[in-house]
């Protein structure tokens, strides 16, 4: 999508933080932490949030779950929580599907 900011940082149209990449899916540091680590991890096809997941779509969303427990393990992290906001009354500011993955502090649970 040629508007959307998570397509243009797959792209690397617009630079990030890169923590992970392959033909799929790319992770990358938020630029707003919310924890001592909080990355994203986005399929690079747009798909526009979990509501857009479908039986054509939804492989990439299993293999962006093997990416991170991956990449948790490549960084050390045991505990961490696994986010993905829907809508604007949910929190989603951006409309490209994307795991938040958070750790290294005490989460709180129901989230704020
Ligand atoms: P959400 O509010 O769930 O849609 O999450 C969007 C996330 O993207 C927020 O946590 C932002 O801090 C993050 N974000 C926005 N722009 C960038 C950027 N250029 N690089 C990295 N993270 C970003
Ligand atoms: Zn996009």
């Amino acid at each position: 999508m040629s508007d959307c900011l998570f397509c243009k940082i797959a792209a690397g149209e617009i630079p990030s933080n890169k923590v992970y990449e392959d033909e799929l899916v790319y992770a990358f540091y938020d630029i707003d932490p919310q924890a001592p680590t909080h990355f994203l991890v986005i399929p690079k096809a747009h798909i526009g949030s979990c509501g857009e997941i479908s039986p054509e779509n939804s492989a990439v969303v299993a293999h962006a779950f093997e990416v991170i427990a991956q990449v948790t393990k490549d960084l050390g992290v045991t505990d961490f929580r696994v986010v993905s906001n829907c809508g604007e009354q949910a929190g989603q500011s951006v409309h490209h599907l994307h795991f938040h993955v958070l750790a290294g502090r005490d989460m709180t649970w129901p989230p704020g």
